[in-house]
């Protein structure tokens, strides 16, 4: 039996790709990839389930954050490396095409669809670039394209592929209903954080401050407020209550970079982690301080003053390391800058932060 691997999303335009290649009795294996910037989309497990599709899930990790710093072919208008993404995307297709013995990789690309990677001589590049060469077949745009190997030896029957070309979704998603039995139509979001412009200057600030971050300095990029102090210390303070539950999830990584967690303990306010550069000394009580402050800069300070004594904190220097400790406001920490520029109501001369709406 014809096997193929296809780059499975979970999307309307990867479903539809496997529903074409299934129509022609050929056996589909979805390869679903996540990124430290894109989690795997329960979506995809759902459609796989209903349609009879494996799936073989695999995480890029260190490899995908030395692409992004450096991408041979740039950013798109975010800092979403598109061309090198998907060129990566298929090698790890081909990978699988050869450990499962696949006869060729497919993708749900249509010419001229997305302006960062799917104009024809991109197409073309990503794939000379992904080593697949006459063995990748885009199914929805096939026609646009000339045959490929497997339409040429008749293991793909062409007649059965399609010329879909630009932007317009509307006669696929007619052609998904009617004839391949695809309802709901799925939403078309990447789900890819680089594909946000508001996420791009966080991490092109990290880029900047540190070339080769860590998985966890990445990944830490997707929640919460991010605040640089100087050269060696940044915040990242919760928004809301999910944000703070993932910050402490995230200090309770054992690959965690140097860094200290503080929470508040007789008071409702956000959850602060202060993260130092690697090569720095052990956090100094001016650090903790610091942190403190900061805390209380954060929290909304009608709830600071029904307290009634002195404002207290639970510091955590490891996971399973809590002190209580008294935290009071500081100048200082008006030295905190907002990173994402678009949100930023820092003063001009780069001091005080001021506060979104204080956590409730
Ligand atoms: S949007 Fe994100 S996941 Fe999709 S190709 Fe671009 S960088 Fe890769």
């Amino acid at each position: 039996m014809t096997k193929a691997v296809v780059l499975f999303s979970g999307g309307l335009d990867s479903l539809l790709t496997v529903r074409i290649l299934q129509a022609q009795g050929i056996e589909v294996i979805g390869l679903h990839l996540a990124t430290p910037f894109q989690d795997p989309s329960p979506e995809a497990a759902q459609w796989a389930g209903k349609f009879g599709i494996e799936i073989v899930t695999r995480r890029f990790g260190r490899e995908y954050l030395d692409m992004i710093a450096n991408p041979r072919y740039g950013y798109g208008k975010a800092l979403n490396p598109c061309i090198d993404c998907r060129i990566m995307m298929l090698r790890a297709a081909a990978e699988l095409m050869s450990e499962r013995g696949a006869d060729f990789v497919a993708t749900g690309e249509v010419a001229g669809q997305r302006p960062n990677s799917q104009k024809l001589h991109q197409l073309n590049l990503i794939t000379r670039m992904s080593g697949l060469g006459g063995k990748l077949l885009r199914p929805l745009t096939a026609k646009t394209l000339p045959p490929t190997e497997m339409e040429n030896s008749g293991l793909v029957d062409r007649e059965k592929l399609f010329s879909y070309t630009g932007r317009s979704r509307t006669k696929l998603i007619r052609r998904a209903k009617a004839d391949f039995g695809i309802h709901p139509i799925p939403q078309p979001s990447t789900g890819c954080l680089l594909a946000e412009k508001s996420f791009a200057p966080r991490l092109r600030d990290l880029l900047k401050r540190n070339p080769h971050p860590t998985l966890w300095d990445a990944e830490a990029l997707r929640f919460g407020r991010h605040l640089w102090f100087d050269s060696r210390l940044k915040a990242v303070v919760s928004r809301r209550e999910a944000d703070g539950k993932q910050i402490v999830s995230h200090f309770h990584r054992s690959d965690r970079s140097p860094s200290i967690l503080l929470t508040p303990e007789n008071f409702m306010g956000p959850t602060v982690l202060l993260i130092a550069s690697p090569d720095t000394e052990p956090f100094t009580d001016e650090d903790v301080a610091l942190a403190g402050a900061l805390l209380l800069r954060f929290s909304n300070p009608a709830k600071i003053a029904r307290i009634g004594g002195p404002a207290e904190a639970n510091l955590f220097r490891a996971p399973d390391a809590r002190e209580v400790i008294q935290i009071s406001p500081s100048g200082e920490a008006g030295r905190f800058r907002l990173i994402e520029e678009a949100a930023c109501h820092c003063e001009p001369d780069g001091g005080a932060a001021e506060t979104d709406s204080p956590e409730e």
